[in-house]
């Protein structure tokens, strides 16, 4: 069923850069076997999952949307790709997205954007924009992304469906193209908070194959999107991000679901954290910064793409010219700001800083979190935007992930669900719920209790 409204819809909404009817149908087969065979699967096992482009996967190709890796096959399939393989999903295929991650609403894929099934003329989000269309399409139920600044929250609100950041270190990044190592984090898409728990559930755990993954067991995210209830529990609405700075309809929908917790017996409060606007620029030279060092492999001899390389240029020569055919203008951009703010004698005004404005945003969250159990905030500022409304002004792009970057930096587990759609434009409207490091079951809980 899933097959045939990809060949239906993904004309328009192209959703996917690699889907392989037979292939699907293989794996379902072998499931059966599996089954047959008497072997005990997952809950999940049998239920379709699209990955974003960015998990490799040995039997489709691995792109982090970039033309640099054009016909690379991973010989390893990432931890998570693995992991679902095992509990017995099936990989529909693989997803759009923003070149290596980077981007607010696909448009920085190599392969063109991917399109909001609300209005096609809008973008899906990003960078896990094509996850986000090919579930709000009904395309897959499941999918997966990764969140570096928001990457499945804003997605997830412009599309109307959920999208969970894990704790940091929760999900494996093994496997996972990296863009910047210290924020990428893992993370599934549904269409409920109850799905979208699931399928965290299944590919989360300790892995001893990724140096930062948190060796405590999983939060109980199943039990808590079951449980739903706020009753007592306290809610902080962040000052800084409610209040305004977004779309009036935006602020509208927020204020509501607010309202709703509070009738659900949540004793909501109003909670400052005054470091939270300093968080998009700390974010913008440290995800460069790492993003300029990860990308560095990309060197013509490991990988995909070689341009140039007959005979008469040096190594360098034929690595400059692939990496300048390879590599889109957003990624271009970031390695020079990266390489820029990395440079010695820069280092300590610009890195250095970030990093401590990084420190400073952990002590507003250690604050709130003395007086409140989960804080919450609209998502994203904005509904979905037309396509190439921002495509030339990459600080308007930025500011999509003006609220979602925080728990990024400090690696705070988070959520957007859908709560409404906005008056002006009839799109729909994310609120995003954020909690304590390792604390992931109540963003869970709360997104449930409100969707
Ligand atoms: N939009 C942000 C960026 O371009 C975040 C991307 C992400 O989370 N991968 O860096």
């Amino acid at each position: 069923a899933h097959l045939d409204r990809v060949a239906a819809v993904d004309g328009q909404l192209k959703a996917f850069l690699h889907i392989d009817r037979d292939a699907v149908l293989a794996q379902a087969r072998s499931i059966d076997e599996r089954r047959a065979a008497g072997e005990k699967l997952g809950p999940l096992a049998g239920v379709p999952v699209a990955h974003k482009d960015v998990f490799t996967t040995t039997d489709m190709p691995t792109t982090a949307g970039s033309k640099i890796l054009e016909g690379w096959r991973p010989p390893y399939d990432a931890t998570i790709t693995r992991r679902l393989r095992e509990a017995g999903l099936v990989i529909l295929g693989k997803t759009n997205m923003d070149e290596f991650a980077m981007g607010s609403s696909t448009e920085n894929s190599a392969f063109g954007p991917s399109h909001n099934p609300w209005d096609l003329g809008r973008i899906p989000g990003g960078s896990s924009g094509g996850s986000s269309a090919a579930v709000a399409g009904y395309e897959a139920p499941l999918s997966t992304g990764t969140d570096t600044g928001g990457s499945i929250r804003q997605p997830a609100s412009v599309t109307g469906i959920v999208g969970a950041k894990p704790t940091y270190g929760g999900s494996s990044r093994y496997g996972v193209i990296a863009f910047a190592s210290s924020l990428d984090t893992p993370g599934p898409f549904a269409r409920n908070v109850l799905d979208a728990a699931l399928l965290h559930e299944a590919f989360s755990g300790h892995d001893p194959m990724d140096s930062t993954s948190v060796p405590e067991a999983v939060p109980p995210v199943v039990e808590a999107a079951r449980r739903a209830d706020v009753n007592g529990l306290r809610v902080g609405v962040v000052k800084e991000f409610a209040g305004e700075g977004g779309q009036a309809g935006v602020h509208a929908r927020f204020n509501e679901t607010v309202e709703l917790l509070e009738s659900l017996g949540a004793k909501v409060v109003e909670v400052s954290c005054p470091n939270f606007e300093y968080a998009l620029h700390a974010y913008y030279l440290i995800a460069p910064s790492e993003a300029s060092s990860n990308l560095a492999r990309f060197d013509a001899m490991r990988y995909g793409l070689r341009v140039g390389d007959d005979g008469t240029r040096s190594a360098e020569e034929v690595m400059a010219l692939t990496r300048a055919e390879g590599f889109g203008p957003e990624v271009k951009r970031r390695i020079m700001l990266g390489t820029y703010a990395l440079s010695s004698g820069y280092y300590d005004a610009y890195y250095g800083k970030a990093q401590q404005v990084r420190t400073l945003i952990k002590r507003d969250f250690d604050r709130a979190f003395e007086q409140v159990d989960v804080l919450v905030s609209p998502t994203t500022p904005t509904t979905a935007f037309p396509i190439g409304e921002r495509a030339d002004d990459p600080m308007a792009m930025y500011l999509a992930d003006l609220w979602t970057i925080p728990a990024n930096l400090t690696g705070n587990p988070a959520i957007s669900v859908p709560c409404g759609l906005a008056d002006e434009d009839g799109l729909p409207v994310g609120l995003q719920v954020m909690a304590p490091v390792l604390a992931d079951d109540r963003v869970y809980r709360v997104g449930a209790a409100v969707e």
